[in-house]
C-alpha cells in the first residue's frame, strides 16, 4: 500500500506521515467560537478533520483528537479589543455570558451530529483553562518574549524575530509588511510594536468575562488557549495541528511563536489547513447578506436558498472538493451534490439486491486499492468519490443484466462501499433513517391518549405526556383544533 502523505503547510509540500509515537496520533484542531450559530465556515474544518480522524483510526492508529471551544471571547482582530464578543452579545440579550456560550455550544453539537461529524476525544473549553493560560503567559514573560504594559501582557514580536527569524514561517508574512498593513487602533500605545499581540488583556469596566491574574483582572488573548490546551492534552509537540486557512495568520503563526518562546520549537509536526468556502463566488460575511447558517441550509429558510438541503448533501458537497481547494456554494452545485449523493445511496441499495453469477465479466478487484491510494494522497476524497461512482456504474450495469459478478465480487464491492462511503467519508443513508411517517403515526397516537386524559380531567397524565415529550425535544402545542407537535 502507498504510505500516507500529508500536505504540510509549513513546508509547502506533501510529506510522509510518521507519527511521533508509533501507532498513536495526537491531533489538535481549532474549534468554534460559541457566540453565534454554526455556518458553512464551521462545517468545512469539522468535516475535513472528521475524515482525517476517521481515516487515521481506520488504518490502525489510536488517535487523540482535541478540538477546543472558544468561550472566553477572543480578540478576533485588534479592532475588537475593547469589546469581548461573547459579553457584547450577552449584554444585548440580557443573558449570562456562559448561558450564551452553552446555548451556542449545544446548537453547534446538534449541527455537527446532523452532519455525522464524530465528537473529538477531548473538547476543552478555554474558560476551563484560564490557569494554564496564565502559566503559559508567565513562562513567555520569564523567557523574555513578553512585556507587561498597563496591566496587559503583549508578545514581543520584534525580539522574537531577532532571535529566531521565525515569525511568518507559516503564513509567509513578514514584519515589514505587517507594519504597513496594521492600522492604528485603540490601546495601540500600550504596545511597543504594532505587530505585538495580546497574551493577556486588562478588562475594561464593561467586560463581564474576567479573571484574576498576576497582571490585572482581565482575560487571555485569543492565541493562548490553543497553545495551553494543546500542550496540556497532547504534549509540547504533537503530530497534526489543523484549522481553516483563515486562521494561519495571526492565530497559528502566534501559536508557533508562543510555543517556540517557551520550548524552542513549534507545537506540531504537520500543519494542515482547509481552504475557504465562498457563496456564489463571494466571500461569506454577515455584512454581505450571504451569511447562511447550517440550520438555514437544513430548513431552506434563507433568501439565497432555492430549497432545503439535507446534512448529507452538505457533507457530500464538501467532500467532493479536496480540502485544500476552494469550494463555492450555489444552488446549482448543491442540487448536483444532492443527486450525486442519491445516486451513490441508490447504487448501494441496488448492490444488496444483485443476483450473483458463476463468473464475473468485470474486474472489481482494483477499487479498494484505488480508494486507499486516493486517501493516502493527502486525503483526496474527490478521487475516492470518482472511484465510487465507477463502482456505481458497474453495479447498475450488472443490475441491467449487461454484466455479471460473482457473490465474492458483490461482497467485495459492498465491503469497499461500507468502508469508504460510510466509515471513512462518514456519509449515512438519510432515506433509510427517515422514520417521518412512523414518528407521525406514533405522535398522533400519543396525542390522542393525551386528549382522552384531558377530557377525563386527568391532568397528571396529560401534563406527564407533555413534559416527557418535552425532554425528548418534542414540543406539544395546544390549539383550538386540538394539539399539534413540533420536533
Ligand atoms: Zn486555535
Amino acid at each position: 500500500m502507498q504510505p500516507l502523505l500529508i500536505y504540510n503547510t509549513l513546508s509547502h509540500q506533501k510529506e510522509l506521515f510518521k507519527p511521533l509515537t508509533p501507532d498513536h496520533v495526537g491531533m489538535y484542531v481549532c474549534g468554534p467560537t460559541v457566540y453565534g450559530d454554526g455556518h458553512l465556515g464551521h462545517a468545512r474544518p469539522a468535516i475535513t478533520f472528521d475524515v482525517v480522524f476517521r481515516y487515521l483510526r481506520h488504518i490502525g492508529y489510536k488517535v487523540r483528537y482535541v478540538r477546543n471551544i472558544t468561550d472566553v471571547g477572543h480578540l478576533e482582530h485588534d479592532a475588537d479589543e475593547g469589546e469581548d464578543k461573547i459579553a457584547k452579545k450577552a449584554r444585548l440579550e440580557q443573558l449570562e455570558p456562559m448561558e450564551v456560550a452553552q446555548y451556542y455550544t449545544n446548537r453547534y453539537h446538534a449541527a455537527m451530529d446532523a452532519l455525522n461529524v464524530l465528537r473529538p476525544s477531548i473538547e476543552p473549553h478555554a474558560s476551563g483553562h484560564i490557569l494554564e493560560q496564565i502559566e503559559l503567559v508567565q513562562k513567555i514573560i520569564d523567557a523574555g518574549y513578553a512585556y507587561v504594559s498597563n496591566g496587559s501582557v503583549y508578545f514581543d514580536v520584534r525580539k522574537y524575530q531577532e532571535d529566531t527569524k521565525k515569525y511568518g514561517c507559516l503564513s509567509g508574512r513578514v514584519i515589514d509588511e505587517m507594519l504597513s498593513t496594521t492600522r492604528e487602533l485603540d490601546g495601540q500605545e500600550e504596545k511597543h510594536f504594532s505587530g505585538d499581540f495580546a497574551l493577556w488583556k486588562k478588562a475594561a469596566p464593561e467586560h463581564i468575562m474576567r479573571w484574576n491574574s498576576p497582571w490585572s483582572v482581565g482575560f487571555p488573548g485569543w492565541h493562548t488557549e490553543c497553545t495551553a490546551m494543546g500542550t496540556k492534552y497532547l504534549g509540547e509537540t504533537f503530530d497534526i495541528h489543523g484549522g481553516g486557512m483563515d486562521l494561519m495568520f495571526p492565530h497559528h503563526e502566534s501559536e508557533i511563536a508562543q510555543q517556540t518562546a517557551v520550548c524552542g520549537h513549534g507545537p506540531c509536526k504537520y500543519w494542515m489547513h482547509n481552504n475557504m468556502i465562498t457563496i456564489n463566488g463571494q466571500k461569506m460575511g454577515k455584512s454581505l447578506g450571504n451569511f447562511i447558517t447550517l440550520d438555514e441550509f437544513f430548513t431552506g429558510k434563507h433568501e439565497l436558498l432555492d430549497q432545503a438541503y439535507t446534512p448529507m448533501t452538505i457533507r457530500f458537497f464538501i467532500l467532493q472538493a479536496h480540502y485544500r481547494s476552494t469550494v463555492d456554494f450555489s444552488n446549482e452545485a448543491l442540487i448536483a451534490a444532492e443527486k450525486g449523493y442519491a445516486r451513490l445511496m441508490q447504487a448501494y441499495k441496488t448492490l444488496g439486491r444483485l443476483q450473483p453469477s458463476k463468473t464475473s465479466s468485470v474486474d472489481v478487484k482494483e477499487y479498494r486499492q484505488k480508494c486507499y491510494d486516493a486517501m493516502n494522497d493527502d486525503f483526496n476524497t474527490p478521487i475516492v468519490i470518482s472511484h465510487l461512482f465507477d463502482m456505481a456504474k458497474v453495479i447498475n450495469t450488472v443490475n441491467d443484466k449487461k454484466a455479471t459478478l460473482t457473490q465474492a465480487d458483490i461482497d467485495e464491492l459492498k465491503g469497499v462501499m461500507d468502508t469508504f462511503v460510510f466509515e471513512i467519508m462518514g456519509l449515512r443513508d438519510e432515506a433509510s433513517s427517515d422514520n417521518t411517517a412512523l414518528i407521525d403515526g406514533l405522535m398522533k397516537m400519543i396525542l390522542d391518549i393525551r386528549a382522552t386524559a384531558k377530557a377525563n380531567k386527568d391532568w397528571a397524565t396529560s401534563d406527564k405526556i407533555r413534559d416527557e415529550l418535552g425532554t425528548l425535544g418534542v414540543t406539544v402545542k395546544d390549539g383550538k383544533d386540538g394539539a399539534t407537535y413540533e420536533l
